[in-house]
């Protein structure tokens, strides 16, 4: 079906294709369509064909109106007489056109009863072209009036029927491609629904269609369930394949004249409900998935919002590695300068200043796939070494003020699932905030502990001082951004820390000692035995 949006654009090769590609279909319905007496009169109860030209033209627009008119002309050709040929020519095109009058509201507009409004309009729309075709050829019938009435009846219904039971198939929005993908996968559960609406198919029309229509509300069961799993499209396909029933049993066996106004009645019936319950199911999962998109949306948002605050912070983070670097090459410059240059120890100054100049290129790509994807660089890392690393990079800092930092006991704990990259600068934005506070407060024997205990899962790791404490003014807003005490502080390092650590499935907390001095502490998952490859 894909292929018949071709016949308004594209190129002609295609055009004709679609075109004939829809002939064929209504041909087939034709042929299919059987032959019952009823009321002295014969007629096709089954006809698809004019549903095939209602579905083209309301979905896909005028430009099909010729296919429409061509249709029941080359199919009854040579069968019917001439002038009653013509009027049904001319009765289909016309219920044809004002079915998409009704359907199509604006020129460009696809009708999707994916929505219970545009399944009201279908029906309306049906029953306007049902009642133009049997208006439109009963007249045309030389006969006694009753008859004529009760030819027009059987019209109406029949082209209401089968308008209901196959039309959506061309009203469902999206390619038959998009369908199989929000069908899904052929599960245990929707090979259950087919067998489920074959055999009462069979007990309803092929077994018992020549007596008396029975059971035929179990056909509500299947239907229901498609319809609440599969949405409009599930329905759909169900209506189409009941519609077809009735062709193979009648094939098969043959129906009963009487049965088949009874069973018109109670299809229309069917495919009513089922439709508009397939459009409210279709309607609650656009609504889930808009509110998936929503979150989504907001997700981003969050991270993006975190991403602005990382971006601040980069300047507050990638200042003391670049000041360090800058401040190791003039040392070296300055020995290589002197007379009688000491190149050995410039070169160590040189080797320190490319590790602080590697961990700026760190910091920013691990900044990058954070705000890009909220993506964590995930690896099985060693405590120890993640924490001499923050304490190499602060070490310059804490030995200019004669801070000592100390860490103990962190060897013997389980090795941690984290973004090493992150967890360096967490460390490194504790370490230095204590060192700040120690040098600012001038307190003597100024100390920076890392220690580190394990618990069930986790690891948690405390940066302690013996510094002021934590300045109550701050104490209750301690994480959140821009709050600050220092003068040429930013207030984002904890803020920052806190959101690697969150993203971490960790956790970061304050305490003030009660011998003074402050402690922060955080959790992080431990690595399971095996888990990826040491980092
Ligand atoms: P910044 O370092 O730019 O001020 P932070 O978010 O890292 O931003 O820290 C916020 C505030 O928390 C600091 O200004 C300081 O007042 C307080 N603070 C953080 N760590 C300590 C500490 N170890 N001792 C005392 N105060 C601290």
């Amino acid at each position: 079906m894909a292929a018949f949006p071709a016949l308004r654009a594209g190129p002609w090769p295609r055009r004709l294709l679609a075109a004939a590609g829809a002939l064929a279909l209504y041909a087939a319905a034709e042929w299919a369509a059987l032959g019952h007496s009823l009321d002295g009169s014969l007629l096709e109860p089954w006809n698809a064909g004019f549903a095939v030209s209602f579905g083209l033209v309301a979905r896909y627009g005028f430009a099909w109106l010729p296919v429409a008119a061509a249709a029941p002309l080359l199919a009854g050709w040579g069968g019917a007489e001439a002038d009653a040929l013509v009027v049904r020519v001319a009765a289909e095109a016309a219920a044809c056109a004002a079915a998409a009058a009704i359907l199509r509201r604006r020129r460009r507009e696809r009708p999707d009863i994916g929505l219970p409004r545009t399944v009201l309009r279908l029906f309306a729309a049906a029953l306007a072209a049902a009642a133009m075709v049997a208006v439109m050829r009963g007249a045309a019938i030389a006969a006694p009036p009753w008859q004529v009435a009760a030819t027009g009846a059987h019209l109406l219904l029949a082209h209401l029927v089968a308008v209901l039971l196959v039309a959506p198939l061309f009203l469902v929005s999206g390619t038959p491609r998009q369908w199989l993908r929000d069908l899904g996968r052929p599960s245990v559960e929707t090979l259950l629904q087919v067998a489920a609406l074959s055999i009462i198919a069979w007990e309803v029309f092929g077994r018992f269609v020549n007596e008396e229509v029975h059971f035929f509300y179990l056909l509500f069961l299947p239907l229901a369930w498609i319809a609440t799993r599969h949405g409009q499209a599930g329905t759909a396909l169900a209506l189409a394949a009941v519609q077809l029933a009735p062709v193979v049993t009648d094939r098969l066996s043959g129906h009963a004249d009487h049965a088949i106004v009874e069973l018109q009645i109670r299809l229309a019936v069917l495919a009513v409900t089922s439709l508009l319950l397939g459009a409210m199911a279709s309607e609650r999962r656009q609504a889930d998935a808009r509110m998936l998109e929503r979150q989504t949306e907001l997700a981003h948002f969050q991270r993006l919002n975190v991403g602005w605050e990382m971006a601040s912070a980069l300047a507050h983070e990638l200042n003391q590695p670049l000041t360090a670097a800058m401040n190791y090459t003039q040392a070296a410059q300055r020995l290589i300068a002197a007379p009688g240059p000491d190149l050995e120890r410039a070169g160590r100054a040189m080797s320190k200043s490319v590790d602080q100049i590697e961990r700026v290129g760190d910091i920013i790509h691990g900044l990058r796939d954070f705000m890009r994807k909220g993506e964590l660089r995930l690896a099985r890392n060693r405590v120890r070494e993640v924490v001499d690393d923050a304490l190499r990079l602060v070490s310059a800092e804490a030995n200019a003020s004669g801070i000592a930092l100390n860490a103990a006991g962190l060897s013997a704990l389980p090795p941690v699932m984290a973004d090493k990259t992150q967890i360096v600068q967490v460390l490194v934005n504790l370490i230095r905030n204590a060192v700040q506070a120690l040098a600012g407060a001038g307190t003597p024997a100024g100390t920076v502990a890392v220690s580190g205990r394990a618990g069930d899962g986790w690891v948690e790791l405390a940066v302690a001082d013996n510094g002021p404490g934590l300045p109550p003014e701050v104490l209750a807003k301690l994480f959140e951004p821009f709050v600050t005490t220092r003068a040429a502080g930013m207030g984002l390092g904890l803020s920052i820390s806190k959101s690697i650590l969150e993203a971490h499935d960790g956790r970061l907390w304050a305490e003030t000692l009660p011998q003074g001095g402050a402690v922060f502490r955080f959790t992080l998952p431990v690595a399971a035995a095996g888990e990826m490859a040491d980092a």
